[in-house]
This record gives C-alpha cells, structure tokens and sequence, in this order.
C-alpha cells in the first residue's frame, strides 16, 4: 500500500506539473526535482504559512535571508568541517554503498558529529548480497566549491549545510540594528546543500533542499521552558495546515543521536507511506555557536540585559524545518481517492491557504463568445485577489478531475443561464457540493471561505 501511494504521488506529482525529474531529457540527475508551475505555488504557499506564523504574526521574530557562501572560518568554528559527518560503508562483493546509520536499527538518526556506537560496530553484513562491508568510514557531507578564477586551497568554499549559520553571525548586526531585548528570533527559508550518502524516497532526503529556521535567543535559565513551547508550537502549525494528528508524532533523542552541538532535541515525525520520518527537529543548541563565533572572530557576542546588568552568551533554541518535506507530508496527508459514480476520483484535500490554485474559472461551453468572455472576465477580476486559472481545454468533468487533483477548493462555472440570470455555480472540492452564487456575491462567497 505504501509503495502504491508513493507510486501514486509520484506520478500525479508529474501529471499534473507539481514535480517533476531533474534533467528528466539527458536521463535525469539522480535524486534532484524540479517544482513545476503547480509544485512552485504549493512550495511557495508553504513557505509563506511559515513564514507568517513565524515572522508576521510574531513580534519577537525577524526575518532574514542570508547568502549560502559564507567565510570558510564559519564552518570552522560551526565545527562542520570537523564534525558533520555521516559514516559510510561498502559491500567487498556488491560493492553497494551503505549509509551506517540505516544498517543499524538501533539507531534511528544518522550519527553526525559522533562517533561510532556499538550497535553500529556490530553490522559489518551486507543486507542485500550477505557480503562483507567495510570499516564504517567517515564522509563529510558539505558540498565543495571555488570563489574566482585560481582553484586552490585557498579559494575553497562550501555550500552551506544549513542556513542557520547566515543568522549567527548576524546576530550582532540584528542587535545594533533592530535592538531587540530577550528572548528574540532569527527566522529564515533557505536553500541548504548536502551529499548525502543515499538520497531517496522522492523529494524527502535530497542533495539540495530548503530549510525553514528559526534561532531563538533565550537566557540559559530559559532554554528549557522555551523548548518545550516550541515543540508544542511547532506541532500545532502542522495540524493548524491539515496533517492529521495521528499521523504526527514527537520523538525525543537518545543522548547518543544528539548533534555535536545540542543538550537535547526532539523531532517531529510524519507517518509517510516509508514509515516514520523527520519533519523538523527543535533542538536546544546551548551557547555553542555564539560562543564559537565569539571566540574565532574575536567579537564578543555577550549579550548585555541592561535590566540586570547582566552579560552573558545567550541560549538557542532552533526549530529546523525542512520545506521539501513539509511539502511532501501535505501533499501525501492531503492524497485522497473515493469512487464517484462508478469512476475513481482523486483529489488532494489540501488546506485552503496551501492549495496551488485557489479558484478555477471553467465556462461550460465554448461555442459561445459571450459565456467565454463573461468567464474569462470573472477570472480576470478574482486574480486581482487569488491565484486563479482559467481552462476551457476539455469537457466539465475533465476539467473538475484537473482540478480535483491539484487541490483547486472552488471550481466556478459559467453557463447560459449565467448570461440571464447573472449567476456561476460553484462547487466545491471535497464535497462536491454545489451552490449558484451571483456574480456579484461571488467576492463575497469566496472570501469567507478562503480567508487566510
Ligand atoms: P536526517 O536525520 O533526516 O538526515 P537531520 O536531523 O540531519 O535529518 P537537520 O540537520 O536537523 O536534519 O536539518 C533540519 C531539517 O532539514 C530536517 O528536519 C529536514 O526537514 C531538513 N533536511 C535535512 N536534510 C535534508 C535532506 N537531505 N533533504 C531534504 N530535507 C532535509
């Protein structure tokens, strides 16, 4: 059934221009997608009830968006180019190449930043061909490039793993410029870049993806509070977007899984038809990073309570999500098939802020100037508000099951009563219900139930 489903998705997602392979014409590039004109607007949707959740509705979080280059002492002091690490393994007789911590069911994280545990230790067979795998060996997972012409050590950049860093190191720009007092956040959406060891599963685990972060300066006898909120926060706002409950589960880290900067996280996991998976993780990252910059750049990150009079490193607190994923979970949580007259009829059942396209316009028949100009008209004036489309390319039912599938909420149709009595039929979605609306009232319907 989950192979099914994924199987399914996978191929509505190219179908109907929400994904598609990368390269698809040259053969395509393993693991890598392209969000296409519908997957684009969904993305986006996604990132923008983030980003309002977050940054908008907040007054103790500031947006940025900072570049993925970044000084190579960065990831010094980060500790990635010591650190972030996953352990890697070949088979002597099939030669296929094994993530360690997929070999171990044990441990359900990848070990980066630790070393090696026992469980790990013990699995030195292949599970495919029963050969023998190599010592586990580290792998860095930071992408490597060139700034200029000269390419030497010198001029080495890394693509950045995470966008959290662009947020430390401007953590004292954003206190000389914004003058926030604690706690305050630091929220961004980004692309960040990985070579993982085994991509896979769709646009779940790949080489390049978006994050969407926040870092959440608190005072150390605060982080603890604070991380319990924001994991409930963070729950809540998928549920708030439609992910079913029981689909949704939180997971605390064993001591032995926590990143090497970390005194606690918990994960978010979604119920995807692969099993259970990270969504985001939120993780108490202490006074590490701050203290690191501090310490390498020579800058002093203290942070100065002018109540207290205190001067301290300030604690975070980093809810790390990833938008591919999220977008994948709603798309996979939204994935509905039921039988209609006798017909299969797929839809997704997406929250309304996050569909695509919010309002088809479809004329009835196209034989007749006037309904494709009234249709056409309507169309024109609803885009001034919401993404909406026009399609006369086929029959109704076509044009509904289009629809249907890219989660398009309203479908309104223009007739030849409409000509006469001034009125469309709207339907809706996950009902299929029916209403006839004047065109006049028509603003007024869809705002009540698209408000968002
Ligand atoms: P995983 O254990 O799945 O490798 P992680 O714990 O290393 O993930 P984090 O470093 O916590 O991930 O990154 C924060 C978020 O970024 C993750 O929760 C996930 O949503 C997203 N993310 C991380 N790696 C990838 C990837 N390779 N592809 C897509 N999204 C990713």
């Amino acid at each position: 059934m989950g192979d099914d489903l994924m199987d399914n998705i996978v191929s509505l997602c190219k179908r109907r221009g929400f994904i598609f392979a990368n390269s698809d014409i040259y053969g395509g590039l393993s693991n890598t997608w392209d969000y296409g004109p519908f997957g684009v607007e969904f993305k986006n949707n996604v990132k923008r009830a983030w980003w309002k959740a977050n940054v908008h509705c907040r007054d103790d979080i500031y947006g940025m968006d900072a570049a993925i280059l970044m000084h190579p002492n960065v990831w010094d002091a980060s500790g990635h180019i010591k650190q972030f690490h996953d352990y890697k393994s070949d088979c002597k007789t099939c030669h296929k190449l094994f993530k360690i911590a997929d070999l171990n069911p044990v441990r359900k994280k990848s070990p980066k930043g630790k070393g090696l545990s026992n469980g790990v230790k013990d699995k030195n067979i292949c599970p495919d061909c029963g050969g023998k795998l190599t010592e586990a060996r580290p792998f860095n997972l930071m992408f490597k490039t060139y700034q200029g012409v000269v390419e030497d050590k010198a001029s080495l950049l890394y693509l950045r793993p995470e966008t959290a860093q662009g947020m430390f190191v401007n953590f004292l720009n954003v206190l000389d410029s914004c003058h926030p007092k604690l706690p305050f956040g630091l929220a961004q959406i980004g692309k960040a870049f990985r070579n993982e060891v085994t991509p896979g599963n769709f646009t779940f685990r790949t080489r390049e993806f978006e994050q969407m972060e926040i870092e959440y300066f608190v005072h150390p006898d605060h982080a603890d509070k604070k991380l319990e909120e924001w994991i409930e926060d963070r729950f809540n706002w998928y549920i708030n977007l439609g992910i079913r409950k029981e689909n949704l589960r939180k997971r605390l880290h064993g001591q032995d899984e926590l990143a090497h900067y970390a005194a606690a996280c918990t994960d978010i996991e979604y119920k995807f038809p692969f099993g259970w998976q990270e969504l985001e993780g939120i993780a108490n990252r202490t006074d590490f990073d701050l203290k690191q910059h501090g310490e390498s750049s020579g800058k002093d990150f203290r942070y100065f309570d002018t109540e207290s009079k205190e001067r301290f490193y300030p604690y975070i607190i980093e809810p790390s999500g990833g938008v591919d994923r999220t977008t994948l979970a709603f798309l996979v949580d939204a994935y509905r098939e039921e039988e209609v007259k006798k017909r299969k009829r797929v839809f997704l059942s997406l929250h309304k802020d996050l569909a695509p396209i919010k309002v088809a316009v479809l004329p009835l028949l196209t034989n007749r100037a006037e309904i494709v100009e009234l249709a056409r008209n309507i169309c024109q004036d609803l885009k001034k508000k919401y993404f909406c489309v026009y399609d006369d390319t086929a029959a109704i039912g076509k044009l509904y099951r289009r629809q249907d599938e890219v989660g398009t909420p309203y479908c309104v149709t223009v007739d030849v009563e409409s000509l006469e009595d001034r009125k469309v039929t709207v339907r809706d979605r996950d009902t299929m219900n029916q209403d006839r609306i004047g065109i006049d009232k028509l603003k007024d319907y869809l705002k009540q139930r698209l408000a968002g």
